[in-house]
């Protein structure tokens, strides 16, 4: 931690914050600048006390950590990028993904028709929430362990691995039954005690970002599914919240470049959540791709105006088979197959 004194600091003031750090089990290097003293400590915070309390001594202005917060999601523990393997499709390699599906599993009849229609448009996993996230409890909650025998059925059918929220600790050994990968809702994207259950199923983890979660907020919490011995891990942006009401969220492509410096997981882009309006979703993923993403995850269903939820942001399966064809060339452009 760097421990940065007031200007003009009498020598005694200083020697009680330097006390103070050795008090509290760590090494002071102290360095006299000509306004001020800047104080370095040297020791490790899990074994320590946190040093953040010296902000309260009046003599102090500000405590900022050296070392990062995260460290087995960050590129200096792992130079090279992670490849999650999804039942034999590699994440994070040259090949690129498309996830895609529909927003809420409905029927067997509307998840099989879209499976089928993805899979020969190119999509690689078939998404489908069985246990949904609403914001009112009296919208659709999802069709919970039907939806999950549907996905498993769709599965059967196409071959298509499966991606399904977790949604609740309780539930997390029976998902990860049916599914390939769980996907961690951005409501829930610091909930650390469902992190730590989807980690422990052993099953790859797709980490939403979280609505108004910032960059260091949510690799810390992709820490808490490597620091599970979870080796899985794959973020994923879905816009965030701004002041902006025009789209549904604010889609946050700087996390793509931002992600890739700073973590070897690979980065999903979610345009469907993030634009939440189909017609622009196409732009969206063609960005996505130039910028790096390793893979896509985007809402199709049969006829998105009926839609038991997400409607207007989920493409037709027309709609996803032209923008498979559109993002073509973008793909090939970034150097992926
Ligand atoms: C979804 O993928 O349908 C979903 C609910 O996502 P998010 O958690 O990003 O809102
Ligand atoms: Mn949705």
């Amino acid at each position: 931690m760097i421990v940065v004194l007031k200007p003009n600091i009498s020598k005694k003031d200083e020697t009680r914050v330097v006390r103070e750090i050795r008090r509290l089990g760590y090494k002071p290097h102290v360095i006299h600048g000509v306004e001020r003293t800047v104080i370095g400590a040297i020791g490790d915070e899990r074994t320590h006390h946190t040093l953040e309390t010296l902000i309260t001594f009046p003599q102090v202005e500000s405590v900022m950590p050296v070392q990062k917060r995260y460290k087995l999601v960050s590129r200096q523990a792992h130079p090279a990028n992670s490849i999650i393997n999804v039942r034999g499709n590699l994440i994070g390699g040259t090949k690129f993904h498309v996830m895609a599906g529909p927003c809420s599993v409905e029927s067997e009849k509307q998840l099989l028709k879209t499976a089928q229609a993805v899979k020969a448009a190119g999509a690689t996993i078939l998404r489908g929430g069985a246990f949904k996230p609403r914001t009112s409890p009296y919208e659709f909650q999802g069709l919970g362990t039907k939806g999950l025998k549907i996905l498993a059925k769709a599965r059967q059918e196409t071959g298509l691995p499966i991606i399904t929220e977790l949604l609740s600790e309780d539930h997390a050994d029976m998902v990860a039954e049916y599914a390939d990968v769980l996907q961690i809702g951005t409501r829930n994207a610091q909930n650390f005690q469902l992190l730590i259950a989807a980690a422990k199923t052993g099953k790859p983890v797709l980490l939403k970002r979280g609505l108004s979660m910032k960059i260091e907020e949510w690799l810390l919490a992709g820490e808490y599914i490597l620091a599970h011995d979870n080796p899985g891990l794959m973020f994923c942006e879905r816009g965030i919240r701004t002041f902006e009401t025009y789209t549904r969220n604010t889609l946050d492509l700087s996390a793509i470049p931002i992600i890739k410096n700073e973590s070897h997981c690979p980065i999903v882009i979610d345009p469907s959540q993030g634009a939440g309006r189909a017609e622009l979703v196409l732009t969206m993923c063609k960005g996505a791709v130039a910028m790096g993403a390793d893979a896509l995850l985007v809402e199709v269903h049969p006829n998105p105006a009926e839609a038991w939820s997400d409607g207007a942001q989920q493409l037709s399966l027309e709609g996803f088979k032209q923008l498979m064809a559109a993002v073509q060339p973008f793909i090939a452009a970034a150097g992926r197959e």
